[in-house]
């Protein structure tokens, strides 16, 4: 591997098989040049002026990843929350910082962060982008707006009043977030019941149109069949874990454009936690998986947006990343490799607004994770990393 030392946002990457995520195929032998940590020239003949040269032709690579619900500064142990409280704000910061380094150097170049204790993930954000520590790119939520007896109220701003609305999505606005997280229902991590709501749909629509008078996008934790449904018709952008969602409902997320970012993998987890984690946790998310199954493989058939989520950190679901289990859960659940990975690069990036990430071409960043076998063939090869590029620079 030592011939990957060399790479420092400028060199030619040689031979390289990548895979292709708009057309779902691999293009084979192209050489890529990176300069200033761009994707400057892919072609097919060799470069002329050898340089930084690192041949590829033993690996496949693919964009960046990215994890479109992630909470940071947890540890995935059995009790993040507990955890969290115990060593307070600072040090769950330098956790979260950690966390994001691991993700970064397992692939996961990218994360939208939905649920911080007093909005560290915007802290955490704000170093890496100024260059005091390295990291992913991240997107930051912020603390989740959710209104009193909510979901997971240790990482939220209660509102349950319009203007405390209006003054929550304000004041995240003012302190650096990016996007906006609502608890629009009950979770399965919490006392609370799942449904029907937290939130009213006017609420909601309240949400929705502040937030995006105000540049920001918005993510609801939703699982109730009614809650979902008031989301959906208050325009939210990306509906979170959505548990039980039929098939008029998803339909008007296509029309609407509205995508599901739908963490298989962390219910899967919960509903096998038992005698690990709280029996009510569990029998609630025995209820989620059943209902994911359904509403998943119907959201597909009917070409609803999808990106891929992990809410990594969560109760016993393991350190950070998750990305890899994810993928699995998704094509378990009936989703074919190609479209898993644009899951988790460009649908993400379009969701995100970013068109400089989530693909290998021209003019974007030079994002990448190169694997031991082809992606494609077998999504098993996301768990067999051999090196991953952060905008060019060796991670
Ligand atoms: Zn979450």
């Amino acid at each position: 591997m030592n011939n990957f030392i060399n790479i420092n946002g400028d060199c030619w990457l040689i031979n390289a098989n990548y895979v292709d995520v708009i057309n779902g195929s691999v293009k084979e032998k192209k050489n890529i040049r990176i300069n200033d940590g761009v994707i400057s020239e892919i072609r097919d003949s060799l470069p002329e002026n050898e340089g930084d040269v690192v041949d590829c032709s033993n690996v496949y690579l693919t964009p960046g990843l990215i994890d479109m619900h992630v909470h940071i500064t947890w540890d995935g142990g059995n009790a993040p929350v507990r955890t969290m409280l115990e060593e307070g704000n600072y040090v769950a910061a330098i956790r979260g910082l950690a966390n994001a380094q691991d993700s970064m150097k397992k692939g996961v170049t990218t994360i939208r962060e939905v649920g911080s204790p007093d909005d560290t993930a915007i802290d955490i954000s704000n170093a890496i982008r100024r260059g005091i520590v390295k990291g992913p790119n991240m997107i930051p939520a912020g603390r989740i707006i959710q209104c009193t007896g909510g979901h997971v109220p240790e990482v939220g701003i209660i509102a349950d009043t319009s203007d405390e609305i209006m003054k929550a999505i304000r004041y995240l606005k003012a302190k650096g977030a990016a996007w906006i997280k609502v608890a629009a229902t009950g979770g399965a991590y919490g006392p609370e019941e799942i449904g029907p709501v937290l939130y009213t749909q006017e609420e909601l629509a309240l949400i929705v149109k502040e937030s995006h008078r105000l540049n920001m996008k918005v993510a609801a934790h939703a699982l109730s069949e009614v809650g979902i449904r008031n989301c959906i018709d208050a325009g939210i952008d990306t509906i979170e874990h959505g548990a039980h969602i039929e098939e008029e409902s998803l339909k008007k997320m296509v029309e609407k454009g509205l995508a599901l970012i739908p963490t298989l993998s962390v219910y899967q987890c919960l509903a096998e936690s038992k005698g690990i984690l709280p029996q009510n946790i569990v029998d609630k998310a025995v209820m989620v998986v059943g209902q994911q199954k359904k509403t998943f493989k119907k959201a597909v058939e009917l070409g609803v947006r999808i990106a891929l989520g992990t809410d990594a950190g969560s109760p016993n679901y393991g350190p950070h990343p998750s990305v890899y289990k994810e993928m699995l859960a998704m094509h378990e659940y009936g989703m074919i490799a190609a479209d898993v990975i644009r899951c988790a690069t460009i649908n993400a990036a379009q969701l995100l607004n970013n068109h400089s990430i989530g693909v290998i071409e021209e003019g974007r960043a030079a994002d990448m994770v190169a694997l031991k076998a082809n992606p494609l063939e077998d999504l098993e090869a996301f768990g067999d990393i051999v090196f991953v590029l952060k905008d060019g620079n060796l991670v």
